[in-house]
């Protein structure tokens, strides 16, 4: 087999066989598959697609090119979630202690935030002393002992993914949903899950802006997930403003510990406790929705979640305190406040623009060595529909280095936008896909 006659295959629209497609991962893996050819390749298929068959076979490759968790000691389901990224998405830290409180395992490996989006590792270790690098029996112990385990990618997770979505970054073929569909399921099926459910976010913030094409990527997801023999369900959710009201990483800390303490009624207290539900259901740990929620809610409500939460801070080396005692979690020195300048009613407050305020106080990084500073950041004060008068605080900025201020200041001046009328409502989740028979 010649690596020239796949891409030729390819590039002719044609079907790639089962064998082709594993001769190219592993030629990848090997290094006998030279980067120009696996880029040629890539831009194949991300501009002649591939079948559904096709990119099952290319996601169980790139599977099997690395390390598969292997949990089948310990009883009941495991489950995860997986969210495409957006702007103040902490439903993870909230949602993770739900699931696990009812005794469903969540074997949950994040990533880091890169450009205007977050990463649960970098909120994570923005409370002291909280490892996420664990051994494999560091993260075994840590699951079997509180049924929940908050990991990062290794090198031995899906090793051919991380080369590919190395090129894919630098050759324009990361908007492929077949592409991205192998790249996401690979990492997460790696993890040994049964369950996963997905959060595929569209909008300004999200990495697919228009519903249309959110809705092809979660069905993709579901598809070749269900094909794989997993039980796989996509929330389709709305990321033209952020989530919630806090951005950055030990202040999206306070707020979803603020959620675990009881401040459900809100976008992302009501949005956690969803995909909580599903996880729940996807974990047998209810039979129907309804009472998934009603379930998710109590864990929620009793306090159980946050305890949880508690414990597996103790359990990864953080120190718990950080959490009763907010004041404890890095803060930032100085404070600015973004106003109104006029009365009206908040129309739009564009997650992208936000997202870039927070990376240019430090939030975020700008390549994948940039350092960043978990204590800067974002409270909203206002958001989409919010009546506000002139001189009203519209966002309260923390920042240490006052280098960044000007840029952020200028990105909120685009991102808010204050009109006359109130806006139409839109529900923040859209639409959900796969929803499975139990
Ligand atoms: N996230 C991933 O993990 N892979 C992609 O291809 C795109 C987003």
């Amino acid at each position: 087999m010649r690596t020239v006659d796949i891409i030729q295959k390819k590039r002719d629209c044609g079907a790639l066989s089962a064998e082709e497609i594993r001769f190219f991962v592993q030629g990848v893996k090997s290094g006998l598959v030279s980067d120009y050819q696996a880029a040629a390749l890539l831009m194949a298929i991300f501009l002649n697609g591939m079948s559904p068959d096709e990119t099952l076979v290319l996601t169980l490759e790139m599977l099997h090119s690395g390390e598969v968790m292997d949990w089948s000691d310990l009883p009941g389901s495991k489950v995860d979630k997986h969210s495409t990224g957006g702007v103040g998405d902490k439903t993870s830290l909230i949602l993770a202690p739900i699931v696990a409180a009812a005794g469903v395992y969540v074997p949950m490996i994040s990533g880091r935030g890169l450009g205007h989006t977050g990463g649960t590792l970098d909120k994570l270790q923005s409370i002291p002393g909280f490892k996420v690098h664990l051994s494999a029996a560091e993260f075994r112990a840590v699951l079997s002992a509180t049924h929940l385990a908050l990991g990062g990618q290794t090198e031995e997770i899906a090793p051919v993914d991380r080369k590919l979505y190395a090129l894919r970054d630098v050759t324009a073929t990361v908007e492929s949903i077949p592409l991205i569909t192998a790249s996401i399921l690979s990492k997460k099926l790696a993890e040994g899950i049964d369950g996963l459910v997905l959060d595929v976010k569209f909008g300004n913030g999200a990495f697919m802006k228009r519903f249309e094409d959110g809705e092809r990527l979660a069905e993709s997801l579901v598809r070749v997930g269900t094909l794989a023999g997993k039980q796989v369900v996509a929330l389709m959710t709305e990321m033209s403003q952020p989530l919630g009201s806090h951005v950055g990483n030990s202040l999206e800390v306070v707020e979803a510990v603020e959620v675990l303490r009881g401040k459900v009624e809100s976008d992302l207290g009501l949005l956690s406790l969803e995909l909580a539900a599903h996880m729940l259901l996807l974990g047998r740990a209810e039979p129907d929705l309804a009472r998934a929620r009603v379930r998710a809610r109590r864990l929620l409500e009793s306090g159980a979640a946050y305890r949880k939460f508690e414990e597996i801070t103790e359990a990864q080396g953080g120190d718990p305190r950080a959490l009763s005692d907010l004041g404890r979690l890095p803060k930032a020195e100085r404070t600015e406040t973004y106003r109104a300048d006029r009365d009206g009613v908040v129309q739009r407050v564009l997650a992208q623009e936000v997202g870039i305020a927070a990376m240019a106080l430090g939030a975020g990084r700008t390549t994948v060595d940039s350092v960043i500073d978990p204590g800067v950041g974002l409270i909203l004060r206002a958001k989409v529909g919010d009546p506000v008068r002139q001189g009203d605080a519209l966002v309260t900025l923390y920042y240490n280095d006052d280098q960044g201020l000007g840029e952020a200041l200028r990105r909120l001046g685009v991102a808010y936008a204050i009109g006359e009328e109130s806006p139409p409502r839109t529900a923040l989740i859209q639409k959900v896909i796969g929803a499975k028979p139990n």
